[in-house]
Parts: C-alpha cells; sequence; structure tokens
C-alpha cells in the first residue's frame, strides 16, 4: 500500500508555529521548515539519486535559522522569554513527536502526516503560556513494519531491516529505553565520509515523502 502524500502545491518554506510542547515547566514551541521540492540540486552524492533534497536540506538550516530567530524575537516582544535553536541543546524528534507533529519511523526521524521525514526541525524554549499538543498516530510504524524502503536504500545498512521495532540499540549514540528501530549512526556518518558528501537516501526512498523515488 502506498501512501498519497502529493504536497507540491504548497508555497515553499512554510514555518507551523502552531504547535508547542511543554517541557520541565517551561515551554517548546516548535518550527517545522518544510523544503521546496522543486529547489535546483547543487550536489550529488556518489550513489545516490537525491541531489535535489540535498539542496532542500541545507536550504532547509538556513531557513530554520531566520524564521526561528524571529518567531523567538516576536514572543519577546510580548515580554517573555524566549530561546531559539536548531539541532542543539535539545534533542528535536522525541520533543517534536510529544508535541504531535508525527510520529518516529524505521529510518529514524520524525515523519510527519502533510511531508513525511522530508523537514527541518527547530525550537524555541520559553515561558509564554501555551496548551500543550498531544502524540499523534497516523499509522507510521503500522506501516514501517510492512515497509523497508528506507533500509534497502541505505548503502551503510545502517537502518534495521527487522519487522518489529525493539528496545535493542546498534551503536553507543543510541539511547536505551526506546523501543525502536534504533539507527547504526556510526555506520551513517562513516558513509556520509566515504561519500564526500551527506546523503538522504533513506527520505527520498521513503512513500511519506513527496515526489519520493
Ligand atoms: S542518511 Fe544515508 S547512510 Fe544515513 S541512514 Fe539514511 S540512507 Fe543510510
Ligand atoms: S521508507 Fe518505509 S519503513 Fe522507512 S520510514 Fe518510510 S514508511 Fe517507514
Amino acid at each position: 500500500m502506498m501512501r498519497d502524500v502529493h504536497k507540491l502545491d504548497v508555497p515553499s518554506y512554510q514555518v507551523d508555529t502552531e504547535r508547542h510542547h511543554r517541557f520541565d515547566q517551561r515551554q517548546t514551541v516548535f518550527g517545522r521548515m518544510l523544503h521546496d521540492p522543486r529547489a535546483p540540486f547543487y550536489r550529488r552524492s556518489m550513489y545516490n539519486n537525491c541531489g535535489a533534497i540535498l539542496a532542500r536540506y541545507h536550504d532547509g538550516y538556513s531557513r530554520i535559522a531566520y524564521c526561528v530567530a524571529c518567531v523567538a524575537e516576536f514572543i519577546r516582544s510580548l515580554g517573555y522569554h524566549a530561546l531559539p535553536m536548531g539541532n542543539d541543546t535539545a534533542l528535536s524528534i522525541p520533543l517534536s513527536i510529544d508535541a504531535g507533529l508525527g510520529e518516529l519511523g524505521r529510518l529514524g526521524l520524525l515523519v510527519t502526516p502533510e511531508h513525511g521525514p522530508c523537514v527541518r526541525i527547530s525550537k524555541i524554549f520559553t515561558d509564554i503560556p501555551l496548551v500543550p499538543d498531544r502524540p499523534v498516530a497516523f499509522g507510521v510504524r503500522e506501516f514501517c513494519s510492512q515497509c523497508t524502503r528506507c533500509a534497502d536504500a541505505c548503502h551503510a545498512k545502517a537502518i534495521q531491516q527487522t519487522p518489529q521495532p525493539s528496545f535493542n540499540v546498534v551503536c553507543p549514540s543510541n539511547n536505551t529505553g526506546i523501543e525502536r528501530w534504533a539507527v547504526d549512526h556510526d555506520r551513517c556518518y562513516g558513509f556520509w565520509i566515504e561519500n564526500g558528501s551527506d546523503c538522504s537516501n533513506c527520505i527520498a526512498a521513503c512513500p511519506y515523502t513527496p515526489c519520493s523515488k
């Protein structure tokens, strides 16, 4: 079964700042950057077929920095504290799952209903009063148990092929006590070094990704 996730008609670089999450008496506001799937690629991996998606990644990081800073400044203008951040300071994926932005996929990334794993996440620690959102389930876990496209596309064999998730860890970077398909990040980053570029074959292969391969 293939999921229809075509979103090519959406405006580029939307920021969703409506979701939020309570975190240690403070709260986290999430920005989720949608990358333009029509952006031209500028790098090409030795093995992969997804240069266009690489371009979207890099551009997404630039734009989350700009957008999260703007949202934080807006919160400060209302008289509250706001600390904007990208991948630093706290793990974005667990927080974004708690905030209901999506589910964790086999490939170890946030899978959103609208754009699959093809997003970049930013966050803001703030004390502005917010009503927390709740985690969502829209079938990713069940779908992943039947699908191995990301694992099949991974030249580094960093993604597990097992039908069901488990508490197993596969490299020192994995936190313990979490039931999921743990990704071997040593293999993944080793491949990036070998490849002379980062990768994204797993994202390009995922049926939830708009215009997936
Ligand atoms: S980014 Fe590339 S090497 Fe890393 S898990 Fe995905 S497909 Fe494998
Ligand atoms: S490619 Fe398939 S198994 Fe991998 S995250 Fe996407 S839906 Fe799940």
